[in-house]
């Protein structure tokens, strides 16, 4: 009797099969991760509704379909070294810590990383990595990825984060003004990113030297 895992299933069910979500790994994994341990305490009972929701700090966890779908897109068969820039729950983390080898995860505010250290520590996460820095940067000790995911809407993909991301490598972000983007594939040809913009989307915004501003 997992009430939890009831909702799951109805989530990958309704949100994310129903729109078209066809990697079966991706499928899996959200059928099985638990959500509802990536939420405040206080919405445990909302983890699995069709949005986004607050993790404190005005940040969000995407919506589990914008999850899915950034999952899917960076196409993820099990050997990556991935980097992520925008841990917030941690929840985007874990999952693609489940389809790659490695992750390297950045963050700027302080506690949203500690509490995620925490909760990958308590889940058993062995492959994912937590700095707290400004991401846009990157992590350039660790370059070069195969994979480059940004969960926190930027205006361009930060040069360093296209120098830091492997020949034929692939980096899914969201991508146009502060308030509103549009989700961008783009792979990695020679010096140049061949780019595929999708579908619209809000997310929040990435704050640093190739972000924005801090306006809080
Ligand atoms: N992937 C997350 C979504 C978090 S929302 C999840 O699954 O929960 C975006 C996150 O990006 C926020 O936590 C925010 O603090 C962080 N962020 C914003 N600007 C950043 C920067 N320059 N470097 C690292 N993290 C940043």
């Amino acid at each position: 009797m997992d009430k939890y895992k009831h909702l799951r299933e109805l989530m990958v069910e309704t949100q994310i099969l129903e729109r078209g979500i066809r990697d079966k790994r991706v499928i899996e994994v959200m059928k099985k991760l638990p959500r509802h341990l990536f939420v405040p305490e206080n919405i445990i009972d909302d983890a699995y509704d069709d949005r986004a929701l607050p993790i404190g700090h005005g940040q969000t966890i995407s919506q589990p379909y914008i999850v899915a779908l950034m999952t899917e897109l960076i196409e993820l068969k099990g050997d990556e070294k991935v980097l992520e820039i925008g841990t917030g729950s941690g929840y985007q983390s874990a999952i693609l810590a489940e389809l790659a080898r490695e992750v390297h995860t950045v963050e700027r505010v302080l506690q949203l990383a500690e509490e995620s250290r925490k909760r990958f520590e308590r889940l058993g996460y062995k492959n994912i990595k937590v700095y707290i820095r400004d991401g846009t940067e990157g992590v350039p000790e660790e370059a070069p990825f195969d994979r480059i995911i940004i969960t926190a809407a930027t205006p361009e993909i930060p040069p360093p984060l296209v120098e830091q991301l492997k020949e034929g490598g692939i980096v899914v972000a969201p991508v146009g003004e502060r308030y509103s983007q549009y989700m961008l594939k783009a792979i990695k040809k020679g010096n140049e990113l061949e780019r595929y913009y999708l579908i619209p989307v809000a997310f929040v915004p990435l704050i640093g030297k190739y972000g924005w501003k801090d306006e809080s």
